[in-house]
């Protein structure tokens, strides 16, 4: 590819990344299943973005979305059930320049990653995480998950799920350190374009829940928000997710509102019907953990000894 730069001179692009370029195995997700959708779109971020498949890792824990590194051209690390973030943490720590995305589900991290999903969110670390949230364990066969609604049968609980659903959207907003939390749709392709991009290109750890369909396990689970949009409230704001208004005039029920605004972002939060879908929370301000642990690294041999001898000085006696 060519481009004329400002002295007339010719510059020569010797690299440009195809679609094709970020793709790897066929993706052998169910047919119809949402997690089809969300990695085109990570696929076309990267190609738009141009960012390097070699310095892109994909990494993932255990179920139907942790497949997701398997299908990207790129580096990956498909992990165990729930380690998907301290994973992608320890990358972080070691190699801060290579960009990341993280594909966990509802079970893997709200359950048994919940741990770490907490810790990642106030270390917060510069990376794109999707949580494919389906309501329900897809790759063991439907069971109960911690986003199941209450009533809900599945196998493990066959006359209905016991317990109140998670919600993690007020949960991760009570997290120290929170930095960017937004909920979208798998089957909008424009807002899950829109919002997956902005999670990327917020410097920090950005937790995206993805609400997707399981047609297998859940057919027709979302249907009603696919049919009555008017029971999802699209969130708008100039800082917040942007969508033309060609799109955004499709959704009936629409809120303003500042995603600086902590209290506001709860109380939309909590409610479920409508379906919030945008940009709760955003905070540009909070340090990224790899900056704050990096002072210091450049020093030269000297300058550390230095600093030793300084700090042992004040024990002279
Ligand atoms: Fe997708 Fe459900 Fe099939 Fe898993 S079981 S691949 S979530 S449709
Ligand atoms: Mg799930």
């Amino acid at each position: 590819m060519f481009g004329l730069k400002s002295d007339w001179s010719l510059d020569i692009k010797t690299r440009y990344f195809a679609l094709g370029d970020y793709a790897g195995g066929e993706a052998r997700w169910c047919p119809g299943c949402g997690d089809h959708g969300v990695l085109t779109v990570v696929q076309r971020i990267c190609r738009d973005k141009q960012i390097p498949p070699e310095k892109t890792v994909a990494v993932s824990g255990i179920g139907c979305s942790s497949r997701l590194p398997h299908y990207m051209g790129t580096y990956g690390f498909h992990g165990l059930h729930g380690r998907a973030l301290p994973l992608a943490c320890g990358i972080k720590s070691r190699r801060p320049e290579l960009d990341i995305w993280v594909a966990t589900g509802d079970g893997d991290c709200y359950s048994i990653g919940a741990g770490h999903w907490i810790h990642a969110v106030r270390y917060n670390m510069n990376m794109t995480v999707l949580v494919f949230d389906n309501s329900v364990y897809g790759l063991t066969k439907k069971q109960t998950s911690p986003t199941t609604p209450i009533g809900y049968k599945t196998n493990t609980h066959p006359e209905g799920a016991v317990l109140e659903a998670h919600n993690p959207l007020t949960t991760t907003l009570g997290i120290a350190n929170v930095s960017f939390l937004a909920q979208t749709v798998d089957w909008n392709p424009n807002h899950l374009y829109a919002t997956i991009k902005a999670a990327h290109d917020h410097k920090g750890f950005s937790l995206v829940n993805i609400i997707q369909r399981c047609p297998v396990f859940l057919p027709n689970f979302f249907q009603g928000y696919q049919d009555d949009p008017s029971r999802v409230l699209l969130l708008t704001h100039e800082n917040g997710i942007p969508m033309e208004d060609k799109f955004a005039r499709l959704f009936p029920t629409q809120k303003e509102h500042d995603p600086a605004n902590m209290v506001d972002a709860y109380a939309i939060a909590s409610k479920r019907n409508p379906l919030p879908i945008g940009l709760l929370y955003h905070n540009p301000a909070v340090p990224c953990y790899e900056d704050i642990s990096s002072v210091g690294k450049d020093m030269g041999m000297e300058e550390k000894l230095a600093g030793i001898e300084k700090a042992f000085d004040q024990f002279a006696i």
